[in-house]
């Protein structure tokens, strides 16, 4: 079931200046195509199987939007369909989707992930080998050429410790300025940071964050 009163307020809030990913994972095809039909477009999933099998029971425009940490050797099955890979936490990764997009002659958007929170469970690069990665793309573009860099992601630490939350995305969004800042960035050029789930987006917002990924406000809590 979805909360469509949640739905709309939710856009209400965010404005057209923040883009609403809409995180179905474990949910079913019926409450997507439910959201769908609010107008929804963008979807999140983060297991490569269940992705490929909605995708391929679901409407052809909608825009999947790969959050979960994803494998090398598993991107062979989203490449032909997916908007954007939310998690990108390595040079051999994005080598990968680089190969793998080119094989399907596209180019796929990327997020580089950076780890933001302190516990030691969430995947993502810290500040040094965010750098690396992006030198590595400057310095060898011919390498790279069926990715595109649109900019960055990251998850908070799961607390309800608000200074604890804003601290964190502060410190996401100095990097994301750093790198993909004003002087980058162009009207047709949009750089993506996308920080901010169902328990902190409106503090990720408030500290800059311009894409959320919210699933449980939208679609219930999951279980298991
Ligand atoms: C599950 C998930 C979300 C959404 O979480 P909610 O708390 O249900 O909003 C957002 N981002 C990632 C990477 C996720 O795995």
């Amino acid at each position: 079931m979805i909360d469509k009163s949640a739905y709309t307020s939710i856009l209400d809030e965010l404005g057209p200046g923040v883009q609403l990913v809409a995180v179905s994972k474990t949910k079913p095809v019926e409450d997507i195509m439910a959201l769908y039909d609010l107008g929804q477009r963008d979807f999140g999933e983060n297991y490569v199987q269940e992705l490929v099998d909605k995708q391929a029971q679901l409407p052809a425009d909608i825009r999947w939007h790969f959050i979960g940490h994803l494998q090398s050797n598993k991107v062979k099955y989203i490449a032909a369909f997916v908007h954007l890979i939310h998690g990108v936490d390595s040079l051999r990764l994005l080598k990968e989707i680089h190969k793998q997009a080119a094989r399907h002659h596209r180019t796929i958007p990327c997020l580089l992930q950076v780890h933001i929170a302190r516990e030691e469970t969430k995947f993502g690069l810290d500040a040094a080998e965010l750098e690396e990665v992006l030198q590595a793309v400057r310095t060898t573009p011919q390498e790279f050429t069926h990715i595109r860099i649109r900019g960055l992601m990251g998850m908070a630490s799961f607390t309800e410790d608000e200074s604890k939350l804003q601290e964190e995305f502060k410190g996401l969004k100095a990097l994301f300025d750093r790198h993909f800042g004003a002087a980058q960035s162009s009207p047709n050029q949009l750089f993506l940071l996308s920080m901010g789930m169902s328990g902190d987006y409106r503090i990720a917002i408030r500290e800059g964050s311009n894409m959320v990924r919210i699933g449980s406000l939208l679609f219930g809590k999951r279980t298991g």
